[in-house]
């Protein structure tokens, strides 16, 4: 199956959203699932947006001139005197105008003499240095869309307009599975033939960056019963449940038929991508669940593939798939596999634009040299290969890195 019909499959087998309302101080990070419409104007007053002096910009078509002073706006104080015929008030930045004035002279451009008199050494215009009511937004308008990620912008927003409180779509919870007979725990020294279970805690960060907890469950060893066992505890406790490992043609990969076993309903079991071919994704009612293959870039691959999509749907973001920016290749990329190959780049960005060199990697067990990566470049099944200076699509798993910055 190739990934656009793999993508589309998945994608509509995410269980419809869910909303929950929590305190503004715990809403950074998740999404909106309703609109924000402005509960007032903003700015809510006639305000200066300097400090200075609020005019009637009529007395200050010849300069310099002179204005007596009749009293002084401080922040957060409205004043009731009127701003008349050769006269100023002094001003704060975000002060409500006096009636009488229409504009406020920065006080850069004045001098203040002792009799309460000031020398103004520039004309202004009608609103200027002012900002009127509503002029950045009406009340009713809507400030944030549904399905907007919130981030420190957003929960300003929302404190402008007095949400103490905020409708966000609930996340997903996530339950991790590695299963192996070799996987030993991280604490432990591998004894032959075993290894340590990487993929568990690394998956862990994966879906914490989507904003998602989870939970790592013990390590199943490869026996059916066990196996059934590990897989029902983790269908019960996660709405999505990420399997490492067993989903190949091995002898002893037994998840596909003992998530068959359980009623899982198979989705699909193989996709034309590299790395990453045994993908499996299944469905229970409303539950998802991914076999993703046990090496370690694989499964990294995969998860960001496959199951971020399925995450950023679920919690109704817009942008689906990773970030993609078109790069120069500084030297040649190769595939020869008939799938898509996703092969691990370093983007830097330069004078010129983003450049990106392939990492070279022992293959999808090398997560060390993957380490080093930032991004997966596109390469079309059977492409041969792809010269240095030719355009690439890049998929961004981090930021792009700056040109002489250590990696
Ligand atoms: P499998 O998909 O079960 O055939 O495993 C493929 C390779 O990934 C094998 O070399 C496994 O030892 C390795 N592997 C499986 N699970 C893990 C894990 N949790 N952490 C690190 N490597 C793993
Ligand atoms: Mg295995």
């Amino acid at each position: 199956m190739s990934y656009e019909s793999a993508i589309g499959l998945l994608l509509e087998n995410v269980p419809p959203r869910k909303t929950e309302i929590v305190p503004l101080a715990e809403a950074y990070g998740r999404v909106i699932a309703a609109d924000v419409n402005a509960d007032q104007n903003i700015p809510a007053f006639e305000k200066s947006v300097m400090d200075g002096y609020a005019v009637r910009s009529i007395d200050t078509l010849k300069v310099p001139c002179s204005l007596k002073v009749i009293g002084e706006i401080p922040a957060g104080k409205v004043q009731n005197f009127v701003v008349g015929q050769q006269e100023a008030a002094s001003i704060m930045t975000g002060g409500a105008l006096p009636e009488g004035a229409d504009a406020v002279v920065m006080v850069e451009k004045t001098k203040l003499l002792a009799n309460s008199e000031v020398i103004l050494h520039a004309s202004v215009q009608t609103g200027e240095n002012v900002a009127a009511q509503g002029s950045e937004v009406t009340k009713g308008e809507v400030v944030i869309r549904r399905g907007q990620l919130i981030g420190p912008a957003q929960i300003g927003v929302l404190a402008t307009f007095g949400r103490t409180t905020v409708q966000v779509q609930v996340a997903p919870s996530v339950g991790i599975l590695p299963t192996g007979s070799e996987v030993v725990g991280v604490e432990d020294v591998p004894a032959a033939g075993q290894i340590r279970n990487s993929n568990a805690p690394m998956l862990v960060a994966q879906a914490r960056r989507l904003g998602l907890l989870s939970k790592q469950l013990p390590v199943v060893g490869d026996d059916p019963e066990a196996t059934q066992l590990a897989i029902r505890a983790g269908l019960e406790q996660a709405d999505i449940l990420l399997l490492t490992g067993g989903v190949s043609m091995g002898k002893h990969d037994y998840v596909p038929q003992v998530l068959k076993d359980e009623g899982v309903d198979i989705i699909f079991h193989k996709v034309a991508v590299k790395p990453g071919k045994p993908l499996l994704f299944g469905r229970l009612g409303e539950k998802l669940v991914f076999g993703l293959p046990g090496n370690p870039v694989s499964s990294f691959v995969t998860f960001e593939l496959f199951v971020r999509p399925a995450v950023r749907r679920w919690l109704g973001l817009e942008r689906e798939s990773l970030p993609e920016v078109s790069a120069l290749a500084e030297a040649p990329f190769r595939n020869r596999s008939k799938r898509v190959f996703y092969a691990p780049g370093l983007a830097v960005s330069t004078e010129n634009g983003v450049v990106v060199c392939p990492i070279q990697t022992g293959g999808s067990a090398d997560l060390i040299a993957f380490s080093r990566a930032n991004c997966l470049v596109v390469l079309p099944a059977e492409c041969g290969s792809v010269p240095a200076g030719a355009r690439m699509r890049a998929l961004l798993l981090e930021d792009l890195v700056e040109k002489g910055e250590p990696r």
